[in-house]
């Protein structure tokens, strides 16, 4: 699997938003929306109202992550408001697992599943084959910008074993202060979806063009041009 990139478009410039998605609509692979309920995590993120807005001018995918309780109002509001893929927490699945995650896919979107830093790959064991992407979060979800938690490395390496044992196709996400000290380990570990914010692409630089040049130049220095 190749490496994706999926900006998080909370770090974005929101006073630039459909101008940044121009260009994210040429450079980046997905883009990653993240949501949060003041419960589950101590904080808000983006809402169903902003995947609507920026549903007829996104020409790449649209990844709901929710960081939220109450899965059925959120994979509905999602939904219906054009997000391309819903990824819930495990932690909020509350044994009612299979009917959250069958619902995503009943409702046409793909399907992903988020582990918070204290949960182990093994407890996404009973949803593997049902899930298009797993997420590793290697910061406390909530906080954008937060400590990049190393000890998250061995987590992707067991999934990755695990997919390869199982013989799936899902992919594997990383979610969380993705920068320069960390990407090649994180590859290395089998990462394949890179969420992207702050230090990996916006702060380099206020053109996002020129942010994607350093970003990649910075973390695929042998991909050619146009590649
Ligand atoms: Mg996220």
């Amino acid at each position: 699997m190749g490496v994706k990139f999926a900006p998080s478009l909370l770090c974005m410039d929101l006073t630039q938003v459909a101008r940044q998605l121009e260009v994210m609509n040429r450079r980046a692979d997905i883009l990653h929306v993240d949501l949060m309920d003041l419960r589950f995590v101590e904080n808000i993120g983006l809402c169903p109202a902003f995947v609507q807005a920026i549903r007829p001018l996104a020409k790449k995918p649209i990844d709901c992550h929710v960081m939220g309780w109450d899965l059925p109002w959120w994979i509905k509001a999602l939904a219906k408001a054009g997000a391309d893929s819903i990824t819930v927490h495990l932690e909020t699945l509350c044994g009612a697992g299979e009917g959250a995650l069958e619902e995503i896919h009943a409702l046409g979107c793909g399907v992903g599943l988020a582990l918070s830093p204290e949960t182990a790959a093994e407890a996404a064991l009973p949803y593997l084959s049902m899930v298009d992407k797993v997420t590793v979060m290697t910061v406390k979800p909530g906080f954008p910008g937060a400590p990049f938690l190393w000890e998250m490395l061995p987590k992707i390496r067991r999934l990755a074993a695990m997919r390869e044992e199982l013989g799936l196709g899902f992919a594997i996400e990383m979610d969380g202060s993705c920068a320069d000290d960390n990407f090649a380990a994180l590859r290395e570990a089998g990462t394949d979806v890179f969420v992207v914010g702050a230090a990996a692409l916006f702060d380099r630089c206020a053109d996002l063009e020129q942010a994607f040049d350093r970003m990649e130049a910075a973390f695929l220095p042998d991909r050619k041009d146009g590649a």
